[in-house]
């Protein structure tokens, strides 16, 4: 049987780890990672890095929204 190694990219550190038992807490390639991931959803300042998410964008509808404003 071909073993097939999936990688993932930790959501934390976005470095790359293998989809294996080595990994006991992937995605996340640690238990630090885990824990930064979910204190900063706990903490509400999660975001996607590299999208431009601030308060102030928040505040515009529609700029972040695939979906159009119809009246
Ligand atoms: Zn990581």
């Amino acid at each position: 049987m071909a073993e097939k190694s999936v990688t993932v990219r930790c959501p934390t550190c976005e470095s790359t780890l293998e989809w294996s038992q080595h990994y006991p807490y992937r995605p996340f390639c640690s238990r630090r990672c885990k824990l930064i991931d979910l204190g900063a959803w706990l903490d509400g300042s999660h975001h996607i890095p590299g999208a431009p998410w601030d308060d102030e964008s928040l505040d515009t509808p529609g700029d972040s929204n695939d979906e159009p404003d119809r009246v």
